[in-house]
């Protein structure tokens, strides 16, 4: 955990962890997953690329969550290749959101504030419900620990797309959503990045 720019995306050594911490991975797993259905509907009906940006992370931390607790007892090198199947996904993921923002083009036509508000306040709400049921676990270990940074840094990130949708209802501008776009793109995609890199230099230190 936390190689990326958010502190999110890596894996968590779910055999060191008791029960209890395992169910609460399990929800924030089941959470991050809802949320990002939610969040690409929520693109696409508003238009936004903000929140289309922000899917990666939840995508990002939900098949993070998913890779540790399915390899739990798998050989290294097997978790590596999980990492880095993972890692793909979000790349493919994140050429997807890249090719919206091109097709909105240099001008692009503001977001449906209405539509952008209602997902970025869910997003938020799932993002602070993930960070309650960490809170209690963040002092248990260095795993718990990481994970719970990662987890405020999402509500960080929450904060941010309900700013900027609050900035585009201000504004009547759709520039305020393609620069928050662009830049959780790049934060999010250099994460993903990361976490591929390190599996794929672990891995080649494995035996074969
Ligand atoms: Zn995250």
């Amino acid at each position: 955990m936390g190689t990326g720019q958010c502190g999110c995306g890596g894996n968590v050594a779910i055999e060191q962890l008791a029960d209890a911490q395992r169910r609460v991975l399990l929800w924030v797993m089941m959470i991050n997953f809802a949320t990002f259905a939610m969040m690409v509907a929520g693109s696409v009906g508003s238009g936004s690329s903000a929140l289309l940006s922000g899917t990666l992370d939840n995508l990002g931390d939900a098949l993070a969550y998913l890779v540790s607790l399915a390899v739990v007892r798998a050989s290294p090198r097997a978790k590596a290749w999980a990492a880095l199947f993972k890692s793909a996904l979000i790349g493919v993921a994140a050429f997807a959101v890249f090719a919206q923002l091109l097709s909105r083009g240099m001008t692009p036509p503001p977001p449906l504030v209405g539509i952008m508000t209602a997902a970025a306040l869910a997003n938020l709400l799932a993002n602070s419900v993930c960070l309650a049921l960490l809170t209690p676990h963040r002092r248990d270990d260095v795993n718990m620990a990481s994970v719970w940074e990662c987890s405020r840094n999402d509500v960080a990130e929450g904060l941010g797309v309900l700013a900027t949708a609050g900035l585009v209802y201000l504004t009547g501008s759709g520039y305020p959503d393609l620069i928050v776009g662009i830049l959780l793109l790049i934060l999010f995609s250099r994460s993903a990045f990361t976490v591929g890199r390190n599996a794929w230099i672990q891995m080649q230190g494995l035996p074969a």
